[in-house]
């Protein structure tokens, strides 16, 4: 099997070089439910990339909506993608000219590379590089592998106390640092978070993290609300069956009478849900002058209540992915202002990693999943 390599594009190597007798096992998607466990040929590191040996990988919806639908928008799996973009692992081996990693180190992969060189890159926002190449998204290959190259300046080294799982889960993090930077949420805010699926929980903790007097969660299932109190939520409501303005109206009541009213609504709405209703209800639950990040991803349109966000000057701003965001996360992580550790529910190895993908979505206990690389 050729693996393709993730700069085609800059005049390097096809095919990344590798020597044919030593394989690895690769979990690998050829389309809609096929998922095979496969032996592919090692990576090897070119300059400015490391060989890591991959640990621990969480699953993530799209990884889920891949195996299920086969595609994601334009995105389409049309040749075999290896899965997985959330991984941590130790480094196995350096290219040449990497000198801040060594063999042994532990790291976090942030997996996705932009081009570096045109003027979202160099003006900071990478994220929205039009050339990004990401893991697991094809035609790009994942990290759920016992071996990955990567870049190493995207590459973090984790502090002594912080475990592979928990590195796991900085790719999610990552995208909840990118949505509080993006909701501007500071001290003292009353913040909102519509949907408590995993991103929704994390952009919980990192609320709190960056200093949020309290935060509301909402959803439409006891149990996950329940993990929000357990996480930290100030409050949270059950928002089944509300109409928009409703469901506004009991997000912001849950704030209780300790945040009187007159102080006005949440100052910032994370919208996690990625359901219409949860973009309505956020306009609507939003302070006059307060901010509504969009995070989850649902259909391409959306009917919202317009006028509302106009002539309250609430800000509506997207969120993709995450810029420079590893580093913050790393360090939430390194200074105990956040344990992610509650978050992980199941577990499997490499080798059951087929049921592991049918486990999620399968329940509404399943937050994350992890896959064990390790053989
Ligand atoms: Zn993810
Ligand atoms: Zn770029």
């Amino acid at each position: 099997m050729t693996r393709r390599g993730l700069h085609e594009d800059r005049g390097e190597p096809e095919t990344i070089e590798m020597n044919s007798k030593e394989q690895m096992t690769a979990l690998v998607l050829h389309g809609v439910g096929d998922l095979r466990l496969e032996k592919v040929d090692i990576p090897q590191p070119g300059p400015g990339q490391v060989q890591i040996a991959v640990k621990k990988v969480g699953i993530c919806m799209s990884d889920v909506h891949y195996y299920k639908h086969g595609r994601i928008g334009d995105f389409v799996v049309d040749c075999p993608m290896t899965m997985g973009h959330e991984s941590s692992g130790v480094v196995a081996a350096v290219g040449e000219g990497v000198d801040h990693l060594q063999v042994g180190d532990r790291v976090a992969i942030e997996p996705g590379i932009p081009c570096r060189r045109c003027a979202k890159c160099k003006g900071g926002r990478y994220n929205l590089c039009s050339k990004m190449k990401f893991c697991a998204t094809p035609p790009v290959h994942g990290s759920m592998s016992t071996y990955f190259v990567h870049d190493a300046d995207f590459c973090f080294k984790l502090p002594s106390h912080v475990s592979l799982e928990e590195a796991a889960l900085l790719e999610p993090l990552a995208v909840a640092v990118h949505a509080v930077q993006r909701g501007r949420v500071t001290a003292g805010d009353k913040v909102i978070v519509s949907g408590a699926g995993p991103i929704g929980l994390v952009s919980l903790l990192v609320a709190k993290a960056n200093g949020a007097s309290a935060v509301v969660v909402t959803d439409i299932d006891d149990r996950r609300l329940a993990k929000a109190k357990e996480l930290g939520a100030w409050g949270v409501a059950n928002v089944m069956g509300l109409d928009a303005q409703a469901a506004a109206k009991a997000a912001n009541a849950a704030f209780g009478e300790d945040f009187d009213c007159s102080e006005g609504q949440a100052q910032a709405v994370i919208e996690c849900s990625g359901t219409e209703i949860g973009a309505r209800t956020a306009i609507h639950a939003a302070d006059s002058g307060g901010t509504v990040v969009l995070v989850g991803m649902g259909k391409p349109e959306f009917t919202l209540p317009i006028l509302e966000a106009e002539i309250r000057e609430v800000d509506i701003r997207g969120v993709f992915r995450y810029v420079n965001a590893y580093p913050v996360a790393v360090n939430l992580l390194a200074g105990g202002q956040l344990n992610v550790k509650p978050l992980i529910t199941h577990r499997f190895h490499i080798n059951d990693a087929v049921k592991a993908f049918d486990t999620v979505g399968g329940g509404q206990d399943v937050i994350k999943v992890l896959i064990d690389c390790e053989l």
